[in-house]
């Protein structure tokens, strides 16, 4: 689908300053960093400005620090080392972000180069989305490029600040993210099968609403699964369940009818006597749960009606676990799920959300996936149709 903002591909940047907001909040602990994925999907937008000859300052928040000074364990030192060895890039990192040491640090940055600030979030003034640091962000910069799609949902200062100054540009990712997750609104490829699950209906009933305006087949499992049963009358046990939310599944269930589109809900559950991983379990119809059992997992007629679906699919979008994936007596039906899609090869599929991705991880499926969001809460808000402030802040495509 066309990406409606101006791109880096737009505008020139040889010996430019080009100031760019990355999303660089990736797990360190003791100084090492771990899961590199979000280093990595922000390299062709920095490769490609260095390519062109521009002057690259990158910018990021990492963790949640207090906001009031610097604190080690949330340094971006390790990240700008790690970003060095993975690109194989001249990067120098500063620990400073809006004094002088970091304004004299841009100054001596030459074309080619990579400079790191310090975490951006030292400074309770980020979350703030104050102007002083939006101003001073900028002054670092010729053109701005916003890259943290992850980030793009919040109107903080390094994320939404710059734009007001300079112009504003869409890094590679931003685009790569934004153009493929609205995309499944514009022209899926059909069959669109998607796939919502997760713990809680209030944080998904946007997304499921959303997606009865576009998709074939809406298939809901995981905890929320129990609000749609008790909704229509039948029995949960002690399973999940959010009461104030049951009107408002029924009419998710009315407006697919009304839309034409299938809805699919579990047939079967794997019920635990406890929430813990060597809890005594059975197989239990859905609507028939006792008290003193919770439904943890899909079960085995609920895993073959739900891949039925999925195989026949052109478009899958997958959004959340379809059990507590995170303790093993109760991932099978999310694995059975990620297995799916991963064998049907004529379907492109997009993930979206921090524990589906973790869990498409996890079974080792991440390389049979077309697309994985590097977005938990931006992709739930841009499936949901809500604007990222990130985004409307940057210039429009001409
Ligand atoms: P995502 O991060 O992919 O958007 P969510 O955060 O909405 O997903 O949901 C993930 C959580 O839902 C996981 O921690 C998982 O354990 C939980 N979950 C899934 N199914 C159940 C269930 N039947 N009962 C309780 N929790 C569940
Ligand atoms: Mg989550």
């Amino acid at each position: 689908m066309a990406f409606t903002k101006k791109t880096i591909r737009d505008i020139d940047v040889d010996g430019k300053r080009v100031l760019v907001r990355v999303d660089f909040n990736v797990p360190v602990a003791d100084g090492v960093v771990g899961d590199t994925t979000r280093i990595k999907a922000a390299l062709p937008t920095i490769n490609y400005l260095v390519e062109h000859n521009a002057r690259v300052i990158l910018m990021s928040h990492l963790g949640r620090p207090k906001g009031e000074g610097a604190e080690p364990q949330f340094s971006l030192e390790p990240v700008a080392a790690k970003l060095a060895e993975l690109s194989g890039l001249d990067v120098t990192f500063v620990a400073d972000t809006y004094g002088d040491e970091a304004a004299a640090a841009v100054e001596a940055l030459e074309p080619g180069k990579v400079l790191v600030l310090e975490n951006v979030r030292f400074d309770k003034r980020e979350k703030k989305n104050d102007p002083e640091i939006a101003k001073t962000l900028a002054s670092y910069g010729d053109v701005f490029v916003l890259d943290a799609f992850g980030t793009a949902h919040r109107a903080q200062g390094s994320v939404v600040g710059p734009a007001a100054y300079l112009p504003a540009v869409a890094g590679f990712l931003l685009e790569k993210e934004v153009s493929t997750l609205s995309g499944l609104f514009a022209e899926p490829k059909r069959p669109f099968v998607a796939i919502l699950g997760g713990s809680k209906v209030s944080d998904k009933i946007g997304v499921i609403d959303r997606l009865l305006d576009s998709a074939d087949t809406v298939i809901v499992g995981g905890g929320m699964a129990y609000t749609f049963t008790k909704a229509q009358g039948g029995k949960i046990g002690n399973s999940l369940c959010e009461d104030d939310w049951c009107d408002r599944a029924l009419e998710m269930l009315e407006k697919a009818k009304k839309n034409g589109v299938q809805f699919l809900l579990p047939i079967d559950n794997v019920v635990a006597d406890d929430f813990a991983n060597d809890a005594n379990t059975k197989v239990c119809a859905t609507g028939e749960i006792e008290d003193g059992w919770e439904g943890l997992d899909i079960g085995p007629e609920t895993e073959k009606l739900f891949a039925d679906a999925i195989a026949g699919a052109k478009t899958v979008f997958w959004n959340g676990p379809c059990g507590v994936f995170e303790m093993d007596t109760f991932a099978h039906g999310t694995k059975s799920i990620a297995e799916a899609i991963a064998a049907n090869t004529e379907c492109d599929s997009v993930i979206g959300g921090g524990d589906s991705v973790a869990a498409v991880n996890k079974f080792g499926l991440a390389d049979k996936m077309t697309f994985i969001s590097t977005g938990g809460g931006a992709s739930m808000q841009l499936v949901e149709g809500k604007p990222l402030p990130g985004v409307e802040a940057l210039n429009d495509a001409e």
